[in-house]
């Protein structure tokens, strides 16, 4: 079985061949594509193919990238987007200072509004954090206990990744777990408990070994599963069963 938590099948990447990506998916044993928005047409959009694949599911949210465009009005249409049926989660949200393409403060403030909305609504949320994990660890703490989710695409240390289980998070794993140059990651890999691991393919991005350089799809989740389950010397069956009992405690509406 296969699952895919985090991914982005609305973008243009996919334009005109979705149908035989998603059928690939399903055909090696694809059973959920949690669909991450970052805007307000990425969640149009998303939620419109949640519509059409039954596989697919949404989460609803604003990316750090995009913070400067959350209004008033973003507002109002992401909580009703939240309570549409197939979205599961507030995602991807959170803090970019790789990148800093919104100001940090205006990351910051759209960030915790969000959080403040998964709360009201009781949803979990998809963490994107990138050279930013002391400020997202300490906005997260403040809602300890009352929010959790996932750390998507997880790329910190393990004594960062501790303090995020502690605040009852989830740790996504992705292509870069499979990087010959990676090093914190097998060790996060390792020392994550089974109760807790998820994986994902953030596709069209970070695809993993043997497939580098080539668009990303959810079937490649294949790949960072597997090699999450070499680390942990446990057998792909045993992982993919673990992800998907986080998935049903996580995510809890979702219907695979
Ligand atoms: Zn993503």
């Amino acid at each position: 079985m296969l699952i895919d938590t985090h991914a982005h099948m609305d973008d243009e990447r996919y334009i005109g061949i979705l149908d035989d990506v998603i059928n690939e998916f399903m055909s090696q044993g694809g059973k959920l594509i949690i669909n991450s928005s970052y805007d307000k047409k990425s969640i149009e959009d998303s939620i419109k193919l949640s519509e059409k694949y039954p596989i697919i599911y949404s989460t609803a949210g604003l990316h750090p990238h995009d913070a400067k465009t959350g209004d008033e009005e973003f507002f109002k249409f992401l909580e009703e987007s939240c309570k549409r049926d197939k979205v599961v989660g507030v995602g991807e949200i959170g803090l970019d200072y790789y990148y800093d393409h919104s100001p940090r403060k205006v990351q910051q403030e759209m960030f915790l509004r969000q959080l403040l909305l998964a709360e009201k609504l009781e949803m979990p949320v998809a963490i994107h954090s990138r050279d930013a994990h002391k400020d997202t660890y300490d906005i997260l703490k403040k809602f300890s206990g009352r929010v959790t989710g996932v750390m998507h695409s997880y790329s910190g240390s393990w004594e960062m990744a501790k303090n995020y289980l502690d605040l009852g998070y989830y740790i996504s794993f992705s292509g870069p777990v499979t990087f010959k140059n990676s090093r914190k990651l097998p060790e996060v890999a390792s020392k994550v408990p089974l109760d807790r691991i998820l994986v994902e393919t953030d596709s069209p991005y970070l695809t993993p070994v043997p497939f580098r350089g080539r668009t990303n799809t959810p079937s490649f989740v294949k790949y960072v599963a597997e090699k999450v389950a070499d680390i942990r010397e446990i057998s792909f069956d045993s992982l993919m069963e673990a992800v998907e009992g986080n998935v049903r405690n996580l995510f809890g509406d979702i219907k695979f």
